[in-house]
């Protein structure tokens, strides 16, 4: 590949991700939501489940809180209660008290209109009698719980019988639309994987870039890579988080199954340790990595998922500089109490217990993260020396018998004390799995996880706009095409099972951002001859 090509290429990819407006609302002016009345087997599908319904989907989210507001007066009480609330759960200490007094002012008085009236018994006595001092424990628990029943009675009831449930109903519609390349532009290459390679696209009706992993179907059969790709399929759905690589679409072409997942163009944190001058991660940098990487491991464990290859190849920086596991192929998942003794992971990164082939769970992620942590800082591994040509066995052996040496100057006492915990040989004694939470550990002083977790924090580094922090295209495409291989019945029975269209959740958090979710929804859009009436 030329250089002028790859100037090009990357040309196209960056000013796709500028967006082009003018060429999105010519595209998007045609678009209609399904009729109403296309819709009858999808309303009977949606089962009737508040949490599902009105809390985990965002657009039913949205469409209950405007029904919410919409309707009764004690209704919109307690949809602005539980946003306050929320807001005032992750604002800054120095705000906090303004925020909470606003809430009791609104909602704890019974003169206030917005007084939470819908409250009964010993709730409200509570509700009206709370202070700085109990707010927290009231308001977060008691008062929180009771809007909660109380929204599930009967005000989900009669959304489910409104004209915003109607439209609910509409969106899922269109979520289950067919999805094939057609629904894409597909820009340049960013890494190779070992059934093809990874690319950027862009979906066309809303500009939104994603990165997609086309697998070859040859291959995958010839290598016979099917099941273990169903399972890295099966699990990205499955997790909806912003420290993991999130899905939004599967689909297959009559050559490819394709992955799309969120796009990450900062690179990995590997090529940040050593390919950006200087070995190593600056310390701030390598505590809010940290940060995130544990939440994401915390995310995958609260699903009896273990990640297996956690190292900082696999961590991959997003445009604003967050970053995001990636790579689901080694995870599985171990309903609670199951164990499992297979060998697998990356040499330098592997536990004593999974060496040993000793029965394991979540306990190998935080040894990984031990390992992880290490080389940010010093630019090598624990038990092996930056391009040290060593053979596995004896970073094995190490890894079994040595102790960790701290003797690049860049530890101090806090990252020495946590890589020493997460590196304990018994997997028992390891942070992580001892039972302290690793979260208040002095290494995290400077990080309040609710707000990280909220993504109200912000990075310390930024990727430049204009960089692409990938290599050159010519260096990571893959022209060898497999032969021989023929498709059965068989084969077409799983390509189908395997393109499921959009993951539910990215996908409506997709129409949203967009803003094509509040343009379709618009009463006054010309097209649409049964736009949404007042209630
Ligand atoms: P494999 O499991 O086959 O190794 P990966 O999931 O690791 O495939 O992807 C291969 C490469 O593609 C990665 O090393 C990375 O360079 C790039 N890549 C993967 N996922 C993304 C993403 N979400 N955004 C940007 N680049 C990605
Ligand atoms: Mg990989
Ligand atoms: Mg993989």
């Amino acid at each position: 590949m030329g250089g002028l090509e790859n100037l090009v290429a990357n040309t196209a990819y960056l000013n796709a991700q500028g967006g082009d407006d003018k060429e999105l609302r010519r595209r998007r002016r045609s678009l209609l939501l399904p009729r109403p009345e296309q819709c009858a087997a999808i309303r009977s599908s949606i089962p009737l489940d508040f949490e599902q319904v009105c809390e985990r989907q965002p657009i039913g989210k949205k469409l209950f809180r405007q029904f919410l507001l919409a309707s009764k007066p004690e209704y919109t009480a307690a949809a602005e209660f539980l946003d306050e609330l929320n807001e005032w759960d992750l604002e800054e200490s120095g705000s906090k008290d303004k925020a909470r007094q606003n809430i009791m002012n609104k909602f704890c008085r019974a003169e206030s209109n917005s007084f939470l009236s819908y409250l009964s018994g010993d709730v409200t006595d509570k509700c009206k009698a709370v202070s700085e001092k109990d707010f927290d424990e009231v308001m977060m628990g008691k008062v929180k719980d009771a809007t909660k029943k109380f929204l599930k009675g009967k005000p989900f009831t009669e959304f489910h019988s409104s004209l915003f449930f109607d439209r609910f109903v509409q969106w899922k519609a269109y979520e289950k639309q067919p999805i094939s390349e057609k629904y894409f532009y597909e820009f340049r290459t960013l890494g190779k994987g070992g059934f093809g390679e990874v690319c950027a696209v862009q979906v066309k009706n809303t500009g939104h870039m994603y990165a997609c992993k086309k697998l070859d179907k040859k291959h995958l059969k010839k290598k016979g890579g099917g099941a273990m790709s169903m399972l890295e399929k099966r699990i990205l759905e499955k997790v909806n988080s912003r420290f993991l690589v999130n899905l939004a679409y599967a689909f297959d072409t009559t050559t490819h199954l394709c992955l799309v997942m969120s796009l990450m163009t900062g690179g990995d944190l590997k090529y940040h340790i050593y390919n950006m001058g200087e070995r190593g991660i600056e310390p701030n940098r390598v505590i809010y990595y940290t940060a995130q990487i544990t939440v994401g491991l915390l995310h995958l464990h609260a699903m009896d998922i273990v990640y297996r290859d956690m190292k900082p190849e696999n961590v991959l920086l997003d445009s604003q500089g967050q970053c995001r596991l990636s790579d689901l192929g080694l995870a599985v998942e171990l309903p609670s109490g199951k164990t499992i003794c297979q060998k697998a992971g990356t040499s330098g990164y592997m536990a004593p217990e999974i060496l040993k082939e000793e029965p394991y769970r979540m306990s190998v992620d935080w040894w990984a993260l031990g390992c992880s942590i290490y080389e940010m800082v010093a630019g090598r591994l624990p038990f092996k020396d930056y391009k040290e040509k060593v053979q596995k066995e004896e970073v094995a052996r190490r890894t079994l018998e040595d102790e960790c040496k701290f003797e690049h100057k860049g530890f101090d006492a806090a990252s020495k004390d946590i890589i020493s915990l997460f590196l304990k040989k018994k997997p028992e004694e390891r942070l992580g799995c001892n039972g302290d939470d690793l979260r208040k550990h002095e290494f995290f002083k400077s990080i309040s996880f609710p707000r990280l977790e909220a993504g109200l924090i912000k990075p310390p580094w930024v990727p430049k706009p204009n960089v692409v922090y990938a290599k050159d295209m010519g260096d990571i495409r893959d022209f060898s095409e497999v032969k021989g291989v023929e498709f059965d019945s068989n084969d077409e029975k799983f390509f189908k099972e395997f393109s499921t269209g959009a993951v539910s959740i990215p996908w409506q958090q997709e129409m949203i951002d967009s803003g094509l979710f509040d343009e379709l929804n618009d009463p006054n859009r010309k097209e649409s001859s049964w736009g949404l009436k007042e209630n």
